[in-house]
């Protein structure tokens, strides 16, 4: 079947057209997986671009048209931020559903309205075509309640939905499959760790294949040193800024906090490779920045290691996770206690594949997986309209 992958933001549309074999079987042998072509959709409703996401997708049919040599999709695959509570599933979209994404925009104003638009721009376009949402939130429905509750007033949950949500949730959730297809273990067996370190990053508890408990919260800044998210700071930090001589207002708070802080805070760049370099070469910064990431890493992974009752496998994932030996060194160092060991040769093979970096007397196995959050959505599609029948 021919999937065509969309991710929407307000002002872009990224895509991917991807051909997935039919029957769950064949997809985990990753048969006939293939990408036919991606792009990227810019500066939508700038002044001289692309007026609005309807137009964008008429550009992108355009494309298509030309691509495909008339082939045509079968069904639309959306990365969708936020789920809320509602949703623990990719589903097949109908108008309640794109309503129901709309109604999460609180929780996510800047993504999940973007989602809705992109939706309502193929429906018009292909008013036929079965669309299916895959929730980054989604995976993470399965956390227990002592540990998405935040210790705040009841009614602040009740009223604002104030929980933790988690994220990255379909790249957790897949490259915890890969992880379990490789060791050869039932997923329902998979008791591990997924350490997802991108320019956003996060760290998830896994327990019988599933999701117990993540870093990030309510939003995507909660957690982990990230490129340009402090991850974890005092709450009263915030109040402090606002009362204080500065007077920061919630704008400022979050741009601050999301943008300006994290690695390039303290090391001045939020590229690994760069970090890397500087701290070889004698950059104090530049190495506090890795020390702090890595060391808020080590927090997690230890208390998650108690958390799973004692984690079998270490999963390292995404632009830093898959590519950066050093960092994954630094993190291995900080694991001692656990009687976690790296085989330094093997963790410097660069490969799209599988591979396991610990040493042979390591109490952990630690895994490199390349994730593929685009296969992951192409292939939840295809589920749901197979399930559909
Ligand atoms: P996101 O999807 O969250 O934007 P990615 O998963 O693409 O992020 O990861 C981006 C991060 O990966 C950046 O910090 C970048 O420096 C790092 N990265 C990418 N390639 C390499 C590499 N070869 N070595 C080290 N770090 C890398």
């Amino acid at each position: 079947m021919l999937v065509l992958v969309i991710n929407s933001g307000s002002s872009s549309i990224k895509y991917q057209v991807r051909q997935v074999p039919s029957g769950a079987d064949s997809r985990d042998a990753g048969a006939g997986e293939e990408i036919l072509t991606k792009g990227l959709i810019e500066s939508i409703g700038q002044e001289g671009a692309v007026a609005d996401h309807s137009e964008a997708l008429d550009l992108l049919a355009g494309r298509l048209d030309g691509e495909l040599d008339g082939r045509e999709i079968d069904v639309v695959g959306h990365r969708v931020v936020h789920g809320g509570e509602r949703f623990s599933e990719p589903v097949l979209i109908d108008n309640e559903i794109v309503r129901a994404i709309e109604r999460l925009a609180p929780l996510a104003p800047l993504h999940n309205p973007a989602a809705a638009l992109g939706i309502r721009a193929i429906q018009k376009k292909w008013p036929h075509m079965p669309q299916v949402a895959v929730f980054d939130t989604a995976f993470h429905r399965t956390l227990p309640e002592h540990a998405w509750r935040y210790a705040i007033p009841d009614e602040l949950y009740r009223l604002h939905g104030i929980r933790r949500y988690g994220f990255h949730g379909t790249s957790h959730d897949y490259v915890t499959g890969r992880a379990a297809e490789h060791l050869g273990v039932p997923r329902e067996d998979f008791d591990g760790i997924v350490a997802h370190l991108g320019n956003g990053a996060s760290v998830t508890a896994i327990k019988g294949g599933a999701s117990v408990d993540t870093s990030m919260g309510y939003t995507p800044l909660a957690g982990l040193v990230m490129g340009t998210r402090s991850g974890d700071v005092d709450p009263s930090v915030l109040t402090a800024l606002m009362d204080g001589p500065d007077g920061y207002d919630a704008e400022r708070m979050d741009r601050v906090l999301n943008n300006e802080s994290g690695l390039l805070a303290i090391g001045g760049t939020n590229d690994m490779r760069e970090l890397v370099d500087l701290a070889e070469n004698g950059d104090e910064k530049a190495l506090l920045a890795l020390r702090m990431a890595a060391y808020r890493l080590t927090k997690y992974i230890g208390g998650y290691h108690v958390v799973v009752g004692g984690a079998e496998t270490l999963i390292f994932t995404a632009g830093i996770g898959e590519n950066s030996a050093p960092f994954r060194r630094m993190v291995l160092e900080g694991l001692g206690a656990l009687g976690v060991t790296l085989d330094e040769e093997a963790n410097e093979v660069r490969s799209d594949e599988v591979r396991e970096i610990s040493g042979p007397d390591s109490a952990i196995t630690v895994l490199v997986v390349p994730t593929d959050e685009e296969r992951a959505i192409a292939e939840a599609s295809v589920g749901v309209l197979e399930d559909r029948g």
